[in-house]
């Protein structure tokens, strides 16, 4: 197995739809924060991120925010997104993973990681029995260590055939 490889690569969130979800045997998602849903450090309202994560429960979709930001950052979006989740979640540890299915109430082959960090989010939702999904992230964080793994990340995405259109 692939442990660095995710299962879908997208470009954005709003791409995950009902559909994509039951063609997949989804019935939950663990979400990542800072520039999957939110661009890092944003603390802008995105009423289309939050009406996309509405629709999803609406369909009866179960969302958990799993977050390495701090607390009270991961709890200004949660209040805000509607969904329980927590920050400071120790991705990549699987046992963090594990814990995020369990809150879901779902075996972890019915649930989703969506995140945009393969070596965080990836390896392990991969660890952790999970079906990934990479997305596109939303923002340059500036980190040099981040920059780092992005240019590790390209390196590969390339091997298994993935590349970002641009
Ligand atoms: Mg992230």
């Amino acid at each position: 197995m692939n442990l660095l490889r995710p299962a879908d690569l997208i470009d954005h969130v709003q791409q995950i739809t009902p559909e994509f979800l039951a063609a997949r045997g989804l019935r939950g998602l663990l979400l990542d924060l800072d520039n999957t849903l939110i661009p890092y450090r944003s603390y802008q309202e995105n009423t289309e991120v939050v009406r996309w994560a509405h629709d999803l429960q609406d369909a009866g979709i179960r969302l958990y925010l799993l977050s390495n930001a701090t607390g009270k950052r991961a709890d200004f979006w949660l209040s805000r997104l509607a969904f329980a989740g927590v920050g400071m979640a120790g991705k990549p540890h699987p046992r963090a993973f594990q814990r995020g299915a369990r809150e879901l109430g779902l075996p972890p082959e019915q649930v989703g990681m969506v995140g945009d960090q393969v070596f965080t989010d990836v390896l392990g939702g991969n660890l952790a029995g999970l079906h990934t999904i990479l997305v596109r992230p939303l923002a340059d964080n500036g980190l040099p260590h981040t920059r780092a793994a992005r240019l590790l990340e390209r390196q590969v995405l390339g091997r298994y055939g993935h590349r970002w259109p641009h």
